[in-house]
């Protein structure tokens, strides 16, 4: 008998089976691919998912394989990044998610964790002792608990029958990687155009001849699982710029939409859910898999406290009380986003307005702590402004942090702060502007989120 068995080994779960791992929890991964997949859906780990992966002496392996940026806007609107943000790490990391997958999965393995591939959890049933998992080749295992990260068609919501309430998807963009013929400058400059007016298109270099493609599709597909085909990138390409820059060789293809759902409960008996298992939103702003990696490092050595017996009445629902919230509020900025990149007359205007808003420090901070999620505060009620906050971790120190945990990002929107950027600190503001344009160009094909630069 295992003490969790974890189905699904994405990042949510690699990083949960990790966590549990180092309580001496036995846990077994259960991952249906046999293979890693290839497509790169998250590009990169904002400041919490990067002060987690310091925490565990994990950052080294992460900063040699990515690339640092500055954070990005809210809904693409640039700016600078705040000033003085709260934490050692006021950067993006730029790093494809099958790189986190792979890490997170070496070192679930070095602390011991069990993972097969090519299994499929199909069944389930829980008694007052334990869960009977079943398996898609008709074997059974017994666990103390389980935890569904399996994605957001998860089969272990839906075997609880867990409601998913929400929207589903309105529209669709088409999500691949693939050659061009298009001379480079031509490419640039059509790409740019088109921009100007839809922020949900993108032709960008990654690499070896290799461009990543964004682009609206038609319409929601019937079988949203089913990849689409290069035609409809070369038709949708011709569509929004005029021409297909001559894409040819995929190395994949995908489409994702802007489905809303969050699960009603995120834990029945003992059986509990995490990560996209849990919620599912657009990925405007790149926060689902830092979402999945949170749930991860919050429910870890809470469900290991239960299982070593000395947790304490109330620990283990405070995964749901805490960890609800938090995604149902990236939920709504993500979905605010999404409006906002809307070509539509109203969200254009809201757009202009809310970056106007956001020429003001404390609201960029504050649009920009939730997205990188230093903003969390759980629900303790009354109390020292920093209840319920992380704690940061001093971590390895890094350009642009601050001391204290009551740092900038403490203080309301409208105090001192609050007046209109001016003088000097416009000064300043121009300087890492420049800054981080000389760095974006640089690294023009691996921002944050679905949309290039
Ligand atoms: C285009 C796009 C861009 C994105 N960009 C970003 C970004 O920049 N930053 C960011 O933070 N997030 C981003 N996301 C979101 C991110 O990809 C997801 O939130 C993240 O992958 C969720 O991780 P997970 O482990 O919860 O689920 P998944 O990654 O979906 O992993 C679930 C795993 O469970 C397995 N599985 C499914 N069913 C079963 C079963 N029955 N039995 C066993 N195994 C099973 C699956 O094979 C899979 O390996 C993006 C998403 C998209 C679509």
């Amino acid at each position: 008998m295992f003490d969790v068995i974890v189905a699904g080994g994405g990042p949510t779960g690699m990083m949960l089976a990790g966590e549990l791992r180092l309580h001496g929890v036995h846990v077994l991964v259960l991952e249906k691919e046999a293979e890693p997949s290839k497509v790169v859906r998250s590009l990169g780990l904002h400041a919490r998912s990067i002060e987690v992966m310091d925490q565990r002496g994990l950052l080294d392996r992460f900063l040699a394989l990515g690339t640092q940026h500055p954070v990005g806007g809210f809904a693409a609107i640039s700016k600078p990044s705040p000033v003085r943000l709260d934490t050692t790490h006021p950067y993006a990391l730029g790093i494809p998610q099958t790189t986190t997958d792979r890490l997170l999965t070496e070192h679930a393995a070095e602390v011991g964790v069990e993972i097969r591939r090519g299994r499929e959890l199909v069944g389930l049933g829980q008694d007052e002792h334990g869960v009977t998992v079943e398996l898609a080749d008709g074997t059974q295992l017994r666990s103390r608990y389980v935890v569904g990260c399996d994605g957001g068609r998860s089969t272990v919501r839906k075997l609880l029958g867990v409601g998913f309430p929400g929207e589903p998807s309105r529209v669709e963009i088409l999500l691949g990687e693939m050659e061009v013929t298009a001379a480079p400058d031509t490419l640039a400059a059509v790409v740019a155009e088109v921009r100007e007016t839809e922020k949900r298109f993108g032709v960008g270099p990654i690499g070896d001849g290799v461009h990543r493609v964004v682009v609206p599709a038609e319409g929601v597909a019937e079988d949203r699982a089913a990849p689409p085909t290069l035609e409809e990138f070369r038709h949708q390409l011709q569509r929004f710029a005029g021409t297909d820059f001559g894409v040819h060789s995929p190395r994949w293809l995908s489409r994702f939409g802007d489905a809303t759902r969050l699960a009603e409960r995120y834990r029945m008996g003992r059986v509990l859910l995490a990560g996209d298992a849990a919620h599912v939103h657009p990925p405007t702003g790149g926060q689902g898999l830092n979402l999945g990696i949170q749930d991860a490092f919050n429910l870890g050595w809470k469900l290991a406290a239960e299982v070593n017996g000395w947790a304490p009445e109330g620990l283990l629902d405070s995964y749901h009380a805490e960890r609800r919230p938090v995604a149902a509020d990236v939920l709504d900025n993500t979905r605010a986003q999404m409006e906002l990149l809307s070509t539509e007359p109203g969200p254009q205007a809201v757009r202009r307005l809310v970056s106007e808003l956001t020429d003001f420090d404390d609201g960029n901070r504050y649009l920009t702590e939730k997205i990188i999620a230093i903003g969390v505060r759980y629900d303790f009620g009354e109390g020292h402004e920093l209840l319920g906050r992380r704690l940061r971790g001093g971590g390895r120190g890094r350009t642009g942090g601050r001391g204290g945990a009551g740092g900038a990002g403490r203080r309301p929107i409208g105090g001192a702060a609050g007046r209109r950027a001016g003088g000097q600190r416009h000064d300043e503001r121009d300087r890492r502007a420049r800054t981080a344009g000389k760095r974006e160009a640089s690294h023009a094909a691996s921002t944050l989120g679905p949309l290039p630069p």
